[in-house]
């Protein structure tokens, strides 16, 4: 069998990220003061972005240069492989032709490295000295504390009290990489103190690490913040994946009919599809793009689509995104990075334009597909993109039937050497599925800021 990992070398490796707001007839809608209303300047995000970065939110060019000290660190572990999954089709008995982009080659594991390192590159480069960040189950924080190591600058980590408790070996990895670790909430600041005021046990919340650690970067002339998902500018420094995964397509002559990523903050999935959308709006092919998300928190497919605060607490801009609500509070599915209530604003902006399709899986059926992925292809996928999974095992089945040789590519952004906690409850038979039931989400509504 040939073809089964398709590279490339370094030096065909990509040089520029694509801004898909470029090709966009409208651009999504802007953020909003939660104050005023009015749409933010970038005098607003200055505290907490570095000037590079905030350009890079609000750019409308096309193509936007790879500094070449990113290009450097990219180069140990960039390409990335993509894969011809022929054990699982064989597994499958499909005609349909799978193909998977790897990303957990990076040193932490997942796509965020991508842009973990631009963001430690440009905050390095007009003098920041330390970053802050908040993390969930630590992929994002060992991506930051990796990347931001690479450019001298410190690293403070907020970590959700809970997974500070379950997992710590993420812990481990941002200190190795030499960030300095706190659980959330902590005492060391305003936000977290009060939290503890009212319930010293509190198992703490994402918006809860998030308020801390910009706070944290608020406090301090010579430190700021910084987010892994959500944001144009994160979305974009992804797109390296959808532009290696062109070339490498091209090199065994294949055009994906169906393009599948798991989204949470819509990061992975932009970083591969955005380059396909491109190339479908200029007529050179006719891809489907497809958003998995679970069942537990289904953004778009149940969420409404308005503005709402992008924390818990309510402290960030107002963002026009799918939302259920900033204050919902998902059941605790495995796959921790699509535990978000919203999506970002640039995916919710393409979903109601019609340019993207979305379902929602439960997760006994997304690790039902990571089994029958781990014993045919031999990797054993994170959570979350077995969501993707999951669909392209649903439509690889369609095939089945249908004898269509569909060709489908997905976003295999992470893989589950930390996550094997996860892979015991479902081996024991014991992984529950939640449904996110639509009275919730009305309730949630209610306290959503109504905006014009
Ligand atoms: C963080 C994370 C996600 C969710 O974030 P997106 O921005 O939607 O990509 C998905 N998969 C993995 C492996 C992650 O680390």
């Amino acid at each position: 069998m040939t073809d089964t990992k398709i590279t490339l070398t370094e030096s065909e490796m990509p040089t520029t990220w694509y801004n898909l707001i470029a090709d966009l007839a409208e651009p999504p809608p802007p953020p909003l003061h939660p104050g005023t209303h009015e749409p933010i300047g970038p005098d607003d995000l200055a505290p907490l972005f570095p000037m590079a970065l905030i350009g890079q939110e609000v750019s409308t060019e096309r193509y936007i240069d790879i500094p070449g000290e990113v290009l450097d660190v990219y180069r140990l572990w960039r390409p990335s492989p993509l894969y011809r999954a022929r054990r699982l089709e064989a597994a499958l008995e499909t005609p349909a032709r799978i193909y998977y982009k790897y990303e957990g080659v990076s040193p932490a594991g997942s796509h965020k490295p991508n842009t973990a390192v631009p963001q430690a590159y440009y905050n390095a480069a007009e003098g920041v000295r330390k970053l802050t960040t908040e993390t969930g189950a630590g992929q994002w924080g060992s991506a930051l504390a990796f990347a931001a190591g690479q450019f001298g600058l410190d690293c403070e980590v907020w970590q959700v009290r809970a997974s500070w408790d379950q997992k710590p070996y993420r812990r481990v990895m941002m200190e190795v990489w030499g960030a300095e670790v706190h659980p959330s909430p902590s005492d060391l600041t305003e936000a977290g103190r009060k939290i503890l005021s009212e319930d010293p046990d509190s198992p703490g919340s994402l918006g809860i690490a998030i308020s801390e650690a910009v706070e944290a970067a608020l406090a301090d002339e010579s430190t700021k913040y910084s987010l892994g998902s959500v944001l144009n500018h994160v979305l974009m420094h992804q797109t390296i994946i959808g532009e290696e995964a062109l070339l490498q397509l091209a090199k065994v002559g294949d055009t994906p009919d169906l393009l599948i990523g798991c989204t949470g903050g819509g990061s992975n999935f932009g970083g591969l599809s955005f380059p396909f959308l491109r190339e479908r709006l200029a007529g050179k092919n006719d891809v489907i793009i497809r958003c998995v998300e679970p069942a537990a928190c289904p953004s778009l497919t149940k969420g409404e689509y308005r503005y709402d605060f992008g924390d818990t607490i309510g402290m960030t801009p107002l963002i026009k995104m799918h939302t259920l609500g900033h204050d919902f509070v998902p059941d605790p599915i495995h796959a921790g990075g699509l535990r978000y209530h919203g999506m970002s604003s640039l995916v919710s902006h393409l979903y109601e334009m019609g340019l993207l399709e979305a379902e929602a899986i439960d997760q006994t059926e997304c690790f039902d597909a990571a089994i029958t992925f781990a014993r045919s292809e031999g990797i054993i996928p994170a959570p979350e993109p077995t969501h993707a999974l999951a669909s392209t095992i649903r439509e690889a089945a369609r095939c089945r039937e249908t004898g269509e040789e569909k060709v489908i590519l997905t976003a295999m952004c992470g893989h589950g050497h930390f996550d094997l906690a996860s892979y015991e409850t479902y081996l024991a038979g014991e992984l529950v599925d939640y449904d996110h039931p639509d009275a919730k989400i009305a309730e949630a509504m209610e306290r959503v800021p109504v905006v014009g």
